[in-house]
């Protein structure tokens, strides 16, 4: 979205590089955020996942996670949703963790491929390879690279892993997962093709499916908020204490969400929000300013990409207002004499 559609034109745009404000401050900006954000009815609830279609498009929830561990949240932030694609940024994390950054580099990519996320153009076009883990293609690879034997093992590392960047038990939505699993043909065509490239090489179909169930998982904007923060924070859970991923991980996944991670709108969102961020067709949107906090929105209209429009909305004019833009600095010359 361009910074007229997203209502922060006049807002002044603090320097990334300096400190947070205090939390009381934090907690005006986020209320200023929401009510700003709010005003807006643009977009579209998705539907090509049938039980999406159903969600209340006025549903509206903003929560900031601090790597401190403070929250400050307002709306609907409990109103609990599926994570969709969100869950491609943590499994991927889980997988370089596991498998070290050259392998899944190697095998998944971080390049770009203008296309949609579920393209199968965009994996012929590229002799097979998935090009990025934020794309279903390379979602699907990072999926099968989870470590275990089976798919129940894989499984269980993903649900256990994903839970503990959220520090809660989180459970699987069986109605979104069952929708899913009616209309998921074409994740099948794809990890079936992957297949065929030797991209993945266990049953494709039983990646799809334990894809689809992680897809499923239940979060609310306060769960991304704090995933996020995790990001944040290097790979330690600020509420938990717990290290989740090494910060090398956190590192290299939050390099790839800026290229990658709001679909094909990826480039015009680091330009006018200057963060790594990962949306999902449910309405959820995870953006984290590294060293300082991980912002989590829901929302459920979404932009033609798929991103949602408040949930955008609302990142923006945090970015601005908190000071949290990575490219944006304040010249240090000031005050000092001239060399
Ligand atoms: N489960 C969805 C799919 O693979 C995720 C899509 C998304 O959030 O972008 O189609």
């Amino acid at each position: 979205m361009r910074e007229s559609e997203l209502d922060v034109a006049d807002v002044q745009q603090r320097a990334g590089t300096g400190a947070l404000p205090p939390g009381d401050r934090i907690d005006d900006l986020v209320r200023e955020a929401y009510g700003r954000a709010r005003t807006h009815a643009e977009g579209e609830v998705a539907d090509y996942i049938p039980i999406l279609a159903e969600a209340d498009p006025a549903s509206f929830g903003v929560c900031v996670a601090g790597v401190d561990g403070e929250l400050h949240e307002i709306g609907d932030t409990r109103i609990r949703f599926s994570i969709q694609s969100i869950s491609k940024a943590f499994v991927y994390a889980l997988v370089c963790d596991a498998l070290g950054h050259e392998k899944a580099f190697d095998v998944i990519g971080v390049n770009n491929t203008g296309l949609a996320f579920n393209s199968v153009v965009a994996i012929e076009l590229n002799d097979g390879h998935p090009m990025n883990p934020m794309v279903n293609a390379g979602a699907l690879a990072a999926t099968a690279m989870v470590p275990g034997d089976t798919a129940a093992e894989k499984w269980d590392a993903v649900v256990s892993g994903l839970s503990r960047f959220a520090g809660r038990e989180l459970v699987v939505d069986e109605t979104v997962y069952r929708s899913e699993v009616e209309t998921n043909l074409r994740n099948r065509a794809i990890a079936q093709l992957l297949e065929s490239y030797g991209r993945i090489t266990v049953d494709p179909l039983e990646v799809v499916d334990v894809y689809t169930r992680q897809c499923a998982l239940l979060v609310d904007a306060r769960d991304l908020a704090v995933m996020g923060a995790t990001l944040a924070d290097g790979g330690v859970n600020p509420l938990t204490g717990e290290r989740v991923v090494s910060a090398s991980v956190c590192r290299d996944l939050l390099a790839v969400l800026a290229a990658t991670g709001l679909y094909e709108r990826s480039g015009e969102w680091l330009f006018e929000i200057g963060l790594p961020g990962k949306s999902g067709v449910a309405g959820g949107l995870v953006t984290v300013a590294p060293g300082k906090v991980g912002i989590g929105t829901y929302s459920p209209p979404l932009d033609s990409a798929g991103n949602s429009v408040r949930g955008q909305i609302a990142t923006a004019y945090l970015s601005r207002g908190l000071g949290l833009n990575i490219f944006a600095s304040d010249s240090h010359f000031s005050g000092r004499t001239p060399r």
